[in-house]
């Protein structure tokens, strides 16, 4: 059953368009990004807005030396500009701050006592995910190190995306659980990080993967708890093929970098990438060439 009210992903009145690109400096940059950071910049320049270039570096046990300095480069030779960067292991203390004003509980559950606890409770696993069941709430003593699981809200959220239209709702409790703002060993979670970020950025346009569309209702739950405006959400189709060649699961696509190498001119790359979402374009194009197509077939609709 559904309880609490719905509240709605909806519209950002009355401030200066901004959008951005918020790579992860895990590894090299593929066609896949690149056409998510493709469409985000688009997306912005056809509104006239301010891009920003926000590097996702707080998983410090995934990021790899170089790979900030690659996804510049890369963003560059394509012309994807952007007007202001920030890295997020520079904004710890705006994370820290954030995360003291909700409601959150330590939690030493490992992956297999969540597990446990999954199947030990009444309800059966809701959704794809392992909903956290809440174990640790009441509970006072805790060993340490510990994660910091937020309440969740007994509330139903529902996303609009602006990219495909459809709606997407989550009943909190049931379908997402006490979720981690910051891991046992004091990483902030991507979650807590992108929506201070976003708010404190003034991002009213959010770009990404559809990948991320599931991520999107508690993300908004937490931008309703600090008190922060909701952005528009568009989540791109994820990328099947590249240069007319069917992509294998995470196989098969070759970095930008790579293709940078081969000798293909950015501009080919870039009707490539365009191709790829069935646009009409020519066999070379630019990247501001490409803003007015956006503007005629790009809004996935
Ligand atoms: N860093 C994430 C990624 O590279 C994107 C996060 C977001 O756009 O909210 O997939
Ligand atoms: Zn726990």
């Amino acid at each position: 059953m559904v309880t609490g009210s719905m509240v709605t992903g909806s519209m950002v009145t009355g401030s200066m368009f901004t959008g951005r690109t918020a790579p992860s400096p895990t590894g090299p940059m593929h066609p896949g990004n690149a056409r998510t950071a493709l469409l985000a910049w688009l997306h912005t320049r056809l509104h006239c807005g301010r891009h920003l270039l926000r590097i996702e570096d707080l998983d410090t046990g995934r990021i790899r030396p170089g790979m900030s300095d690659l996804i510049r480069t890369d963003l560059t030779w394509l012309g994807l500009d952007w007007d202001a960067e920030y890295s997020q292991s520079e904004r710890l203390d705006h994370y820290a701050a954030a995360l003291a004003r909700l409601r959150t509980y330590p939690c030493t559950c490992t992956r297999r006592e969540i597990q446990e606890a999954i199947q030990a409770s009444a309800g059966a696993p809701h959704g794809s995910e392992p909903v956290y069941p809440g174990t640790c709430r009441h509970r006072t003593s805790t060993g340490s190190p510990a994660a910091r699981r937020w309440v969740v809200p007994d509330t139903t959220i529902c996303l609009s995306d602006g990219w495909s239209g459809e709606t997407l709702c989550q009943h909190l409790p049931t379908e997402v659980g006490d979720f981690a703002l910051q891991r046992g060993d004091g990483v902030y979670a991507y979650h807590l990080a992108a929506v201070v970020d976003d708010a404190e950025m003034g991002v009213t346009d959010i770009v990404r993967g559809a990948d991320l569309l599931s991520s999107a209702p508690r993300q908004i739950a937490l931008q309703g708890a600090l008190g922060y405006r909701l952005p528009r959400y568009f989540h791109t189709p994820l990328m099947t093929d590249f240069g007319g060649v069917r992509l294998a699961k995470r196989s098969g696509a070759p970095s930008i970098q790579a293709l940078r190498d081969s000798g293909l001119s950015p501009k080919r790359v870039l009707s490539d990438l365009a191709r790829s979402l069935g646009w009409n374009v020519p066999q070379e194009v630019s990247a501001a060439e490409l803003i007015p197509v956006y503007r005629e077939v790009g809004s996935g609709k």
